[in-house]
């Protein structure tokens, strides 16, 4: 390669004129070697459509790449959606607004920009069973992976049971690592069940490897000041909230079940709001 005056490598490109001929069979296969399978797949398509448009060639060929990014775009998206690991599909379009008016909607938009997420923040989401807590969860995990962030989703039961497990063979620092890795983590359902002994520990451990380096969404049933039963450890368990919340949103959710809401309205049960509600938990909304 010949080198500038600049000492840099000349990249201008050999004159088309001076290429020697390419036969135009080859182009299925120069397309498949450049990785630009989209244009590949759809090439007589694009080409019609381009000459009917009356493309020129440099509209053309933004219009191709456009094409081919589109595609690249929508792979890179189903990826990241397998990778991490939702439960189910939820949506913030599936998600009613008038079952739920305990929940700000201008305040779920806020949080579908997944700022947030680039900024680092904890969000937690409390209340009863079957207020949508999980479905808000998955929801915003979604936007985030649509955004281009790595998402991972684990049930708190897992999470603790998966690091129980790798601290007593040793490979607990792999496994910080990896549910250290992602940008945003999300961990459903906490305080549902009882946790193992080591739990808060091990929580604590991971809390502490992603402070203000990526974001953690916790579900649970639990309001905050009730997180000491919760790890069975009121010091570790202030230790941990002084992290989460530290840079936190926090939304608790005050409602019926959508779950049993068809039994509510056949007269079966009485609604839960009149009878229990979540306690406060002083630390709602942003800080
Ligand atoms: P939680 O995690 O709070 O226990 P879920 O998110 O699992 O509750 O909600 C239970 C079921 O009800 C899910 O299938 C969820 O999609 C649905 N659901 C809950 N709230 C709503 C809502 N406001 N709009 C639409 N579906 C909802
Ligand atoms: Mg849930």
């Amino acid at each position: 390669m010949s080198l500038a005056k600049t000492g840099q490598p000349d990249r201008r490109l050999q004159p088309m004129a001076t290429m020697p001929p390419v036969p135009i069979e080859d182009l299925d296969d120069m397309l498949s070697r450049l990785r630009l399978t989209a244009i590949r797949d759809q090439l007589d398509n694009l080409l019609e459509e381009a000459a009917r448009k009356e493309l020129n060639l440099r509209e053309a060929l933004t219009w191709l790449c456009a094409a081919e990014i589109a595609r690249k775009d929508q792979r890179r998206i189903a990826m990241a959606m397998s990778i991490a690991k939702f439960p189910f599909v939820r949506t913030l379009e599936g998600f009613e607004y008038e079952a739920q008016p305990s929940l700000d909607p201008g305040q779920i938009r806020e949080l579908a920009t997944c700022r947030w997420v680039a900024n680092g923040d904890t969000l937690l989401l409390l209340g009863p069973p079957g207020v949508g807590k999980t479905h808000l969860a998955v929801a915003l995990g979604r936007e985030a992976v649509s955004k281009g962030y790595t998402v991972q989703y684990v049930s708190a039961m897992e999470l603790i049971s998966t690091l129980a497990r790798a601290h007593n063979q040793t490979a607990l620092e792999s496994r910080l690592s990896q549910y250290g890795k992602s940008k945003l983590l999300i961990i459903d359902e906490l305080g549902y069940l009882p946790l193992e002994p080591d739990a808060a520990h091990l929580f604590f451990q991971l809390i502490s490897r992603r402070y203000e380096r990526g974001s953690v969404l916790i579900t649970s049933n639990r309001p905050v000041m009730e997180w000491g039963e919760v790890f069975g450890d009121q010091v570790v368990a202030t230790a941990i909230l002084d992290r989460l919340l530290h840079h936190s949103h926090v939304l608790t959710v005050r409602g019926d079940s959508y779950r049993l809401r068809e039994k509510r309205r056949s007269g079966l049960i009485r609604s839960s709001s009149a009878v229990s509600t979540i306690p406060a938990t002083g630390e709602e909304g942003s800080p």
